[in-house]
């Protein structure tokens, strides 16, 4: 397989992982939103995720096509902030991912423009416990990696960054977003998104460890 098929098998497989990831744990994400907001995460991701898998079944381009086109597909039904959200890192994310190299480097810049769209749609800060807090410090850690690094190896570098970004929000009191208006209930619970932003990154892990491993 060369490199841009590659890329196409691991979106293909990374959005049916991550459907079942966020199925099994929609309760859990349910019971984190209904901390501080409306207890609908857990519902919205599976929706989403159904819809960019139905999406990415009817488009045979490229791998940065898949992407574009599963992200509008996740905005359009899954709804909500974290839909619009997610659905842009998406998009923004396949704008980059062209069919050149499939490797650290262009999954990187891919990202960085992901979290960058994120950041100025949404407008949120690191600490103002989102997505963001488990977003940015993956994405700062997978930029840090050796640049001939394996693709595989790098984004397993970068997990534990995202991991912690998650667990961090525990402590922090939501400033974004509908839990902002009952911020202080936030406290000790940790962020709904950033904790569905972990489960898709290492569904992201399982899919390169089958396609490239
Ligand atoms: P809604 O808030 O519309 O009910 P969800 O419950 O699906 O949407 O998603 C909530 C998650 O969305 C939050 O846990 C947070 O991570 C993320 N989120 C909400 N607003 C923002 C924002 N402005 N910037 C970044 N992430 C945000
Ligand atoms: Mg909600």
């Amino acid at each position: 397989m060369g490199s841009s098929e590659i890329a196409v098998a691991v979106v293909r497989r990374w959005l049916a992982l991550a459907l079942e990831v966020i199925t099994a744990h929609e309760e859990e994400l349910g019971r984190l939103d209904a901390a501080a907001g409306d207890g609908d995460h857990g519902a919205t991701m599976v929706r989403g995720l159904r819809a960019a898998n139905a999406a990415v079944e009817k488009t045979s381009d490229g791998a940065g096509r898949l992407l574009i086109e599963a992200g509008a597909a996740f905005s359009d039904a899954s709804g909500g902030a974290s839909g619009a959200l997610i659905g842009a890192l998406l998009s923004s994310a396949g704008r980059v991912l062209d069919d050149g190299p499939f490797d650290t480097a262009t999954a990187t810049k891919a990202l960085q423009a992901g979290l960058s769209m994120v950041m100025r749609l949404g407008k949120a800060q690191p600490g103002d416990k989102t997505l963001v807090d488990a977003l940015k410090p993956f994405v700062d850690a997978l930029a840090a990696q050796p640049a001939d690094q394996p693709l595989l190896a790098a984004w397993r570098a970068a997990l534990p960054a995202a991991q912690a970004g998650a667990a961090a929000t525990r402590e922090m009191v939501a400033k974004r977003g509908r839990s902002a208006k009952l911020g202080e209930r936030s406290l000790g619970h940790a962020d709904p998104g950033a904790t569905s932003l972990v489960y898709l990154l290492q569904a992201m892990e399982t899919a390169l460890a089958e396609e490239c491993g």
